[in-house]
């Protein structure tokens, strides 16, 4: 029962990819596909939907030292083409892949933790 568990934080579950309840079965099925259920607890994990939230900080945050290093290698180097390509391409890659897992978790695990879902609208009549 969800009762027998207590809250454990997002940061500390959702970032290891742990399940937001027991803390201790796994959130993914491979790099960024949820399992369907919780394997120690069974928590159903059909109510996670982080939708694009882990791209949407992986391009606002972790794209700025690329881009950086892009303008860096342009203005103090007039870097070529191919070093663009064969240094800042991977460190893009580097910046911007590894960071979407652990977000991904921390997004599920807090919309766990938070409750948060869907608007409903509320048809009970008023007394
Ligand atoms: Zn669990």
């Amino acid at each position: 029962m969800a009762t027998d568990y207590l809250p454990l934080a997002p940061m500390k579950t959702g970032l290891r990819g742990l399940c937001p309840r027991c803390g201790q079965g796994h959130l993914f099925d491979g790099f960024l596909t949820l399992k369907k259920s919780c394997e120690v607890c069974n928590l159903d994990y059909s109510f996670a939907d982080p939708a694009d939230g882990p791209a949407f900080f992986v391009i606002c945050f972790a794209c700025v030292p690329s881009v950086l290093l892009a303008v860096w290698l342009e203005v103090a180097h007039e870097a070529s083409i191919w070093a663009q390509v064969f240094i800042t391409g991977p460190f893009m890659l580097l910046t911007c892949i590894p960071p979407l897992r652990p977000l991904k978790g921390w997004l599920v695990a807090s919309q766990y933790f938070y409750k948060a879902q869907e608007g409903q609208l509320d048809t009970n009549e008023k007394p």
